[in-house]
């Protein structure tokens, strides 16, 4: 609902049910989440004893590739969808404190995103929180505020990282992302974490854990997860298990797939780069 000003009033929410956004808080450790929350958390941790450390490394290496994406491919606008809610550090901070011109668009369909996002932004210009959903990409890109905030004739780093997993491949995920890659300019970035299938019994504890708390959380091939980048390169050092994925320094030593401990093979993060 829109407020006299323009800007979007915050919608009251469930707690009854436990939602994507604030099981994952609670396994960050977070407050923003609720009981119902707090034990689809504790589902996670039965079938995946380290579930928040999975959730950790993802934030971390959300972390490491904006740094890059600031750092070394010189982006400085972020549309960042599914960005949940505000962790110890998050998508703005990490490229501001590297470009303090940086421009970040938060969308997330959890409205409670919306309320905890607004009050960590209330002094940053340059950045907005939007709740919009990701099945339905031509309404992200005609949102007024979006549209005013990024400069579309520039290239944008799209995120979606940790998202896909929550999407039943029936659903179509990659057209959806699809199309909002085909709305930005060349020279643009695509980065993604997904849950992995390897065939390891942990990893299908994972989505086990997912269906029993959410209802999703479905793990893929990595040549499916591949996919996702829609022909576009991957940068190096391509697709690869969080613990092994440094995209500024992709010769740099990393641990043998078969040194990681389980839990780190349940996650691959990857950045396209759109020519
Ligand atoms: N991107 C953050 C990260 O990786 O740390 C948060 C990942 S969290 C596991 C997934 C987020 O996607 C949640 O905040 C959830 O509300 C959001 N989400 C789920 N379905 C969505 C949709 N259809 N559109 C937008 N966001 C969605």
């Amino acid at each position: 609902m829109a407020n006299p000003d323009g800007s979007e009033s915050t919608p009251a929410f469930d707690t009854s049910q436990p939602t994507i956004a604030r099981v994952y808080d609670a396994l960050l450790g977070g407050k923003d989440n609720f009981a119902a929350d707090r034990e689809g958390a504790a589902t996670y941790l039965k079938f995946v004893p380290d579930a928040g450390r999975c959730a950790i490394d993802n934030r971390a290496a959300l972390v490491r590739g904006v740094q890059y994406l600031v750092r070394d491919a010189g982006i400085d606008q972020f549309l960042d969808i599914g960005s949940g809610l505000p962790t110890q550090k998050n998508t703005h901070q990490a490229a501001q404190e590297i470009n303090p011109d940086a421009r970040v668009v938060y969308v997330d369909v959890d409205p409670i995103v919306l309320a905890h996002g607004r009050a960590l932004l209330a002094t940053n210009d340059s950045t907005i929180v939007v709740t919009a959903d990701l099945r339905k990409p031509q309404e992200i890109l005609d949102h007024p505020e979006i549209k005013d905030h990024l400069d579309w004739d520039r290239p944008i780093a799209l995120m979606i990282v940790g998202i896909h997993m929550h999407f039943h491949d029936d659903e179509k995920p990659d057209e959806w992302v699809r199309t909002l890659m085909d709305k930005l300019a060349p020279g643009s970035y695509l980065f993604i974490t997904d849950f992995v299938d390897t065939g390891e019994p942990l990893q299908k504890a994972m989505e086990q854990a997912g269906l029993e708390s959410l209802g999703n959380g479905w793990i893929r091939t990595p040549e499916r997860i591949e996919q996702h980048f829609l022909g576009l390169p991957l940068i190096p050092p391509g697709l690869d298990f969080l613990e092994r994925w440094n995209p500024a320094d992709p010769d740099g030593d990393v641990p043998d797939v078969d040194e990681l401990q389980p839990y780190q093979r349940i996650l691959m993060a990857g950045i396209a780069k759109k020519a």
